[in-house]
């Protein structure tokens, strides 16, 4: 077949972009890998100190991306974006499924995590989202907070775009399973396993996650609502 739209594609972007194309018996695809934290690791002090962002990010993430590519090693899910992957969690082999979702679930998920965090009071929350939530800031911080304090062990609070309703909610998840499995498109998430934050804050959940609004990119977070609303 003659693609005259992805030959230009490939003539104008070089090579970075041929060797991400994964073709049927070309060369294997392209392994998932740890995303650089997008600010120095004590830009969010003294809200979240350095060296849980450094164990956080360089440990515990990439033990999530590494186990992830053993995961899909020689599965369907081999070379295809992680979104696709748990947006169809239920097509995985179920030999591998804990495996993929458990890993995939959290490289996604920190992925997002680390980009809706920055230094502090770099941002405030936007017109849009409070317009989607339906009231103020506060209460919004609260239900997640709440959701973040009644979840059990290790989990996730979030701020989801729920499409077929097109509306937003707040909901929390177990272990590292992420809102794309649900049909949800996360907004905001917010991590509450000890990893996160207990060097620093022990077993204060609440005083981890009161301190976290601090930190929040707002930005990022409005911009993935506008990504959410057009679902
Ligand atoms: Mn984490």
């Amino acid at each position: 077949m003659n693609h005259p739209h992805r030959r230009n594609f490939l003539a104008t972007t070089g090579i970075a972009a041929a060797s991400m194309l994964t073709l049927p018996g070309s060369s294997p695809a392209a392994e998932f890998t740890l995303p650089p934290l997008p600010y120095p690791a004590d830009a969010l002090e003294p809200h979240i100190d350095a060296k849980t962002m450094e164990i956080h990010h360089d440990k515990h993430h990439k033990t999530y991306v590494d186990n992830l590519n053993k995961a899909v090693a020689g599965t369907p899910m081999a070379g295809k974006p992680i979104e696709d992957i748990l947006k169809n969690a239920e097509s995985i082999p179920e030999d591998k499924r804990a495996a993929i979702v458990n890993n995939g679930g959290g490289h996604y998920n920190h992925t997002m995590f680390w980009q809706i965090m920055a230094k502090p009071g770099s941002s405030k929350i936007s017109e849009d989202l409070l317009k989607a939530w339906g009231s103020d800031g506060d209460s919004l911080k609260k239900a997640v907070k709440d959701a973040a304090l009644a979840r059990f062990g290790s989990g996730w609070s979030w701020v989801v775009w729920v499409p077929k309703e097109k509306k937003i909610s707040v909901a929390s998840t177990a272990n590292q399973d992420c809102p794309l499995m649900f049909g949800w498109f996360p907004i905001l998430g917010l991590d509450v396993w000890e990893h996160a934050y207990y060097l620093k804050y022990q077993n204060k959940r609440a005083d981890y996650i009161d301190a976290w609004w601090n930190v929040v990119n707002w930005d990022a977070v409005q911009s993935r609502l506008k990504i959410g609303m057009k679902m």
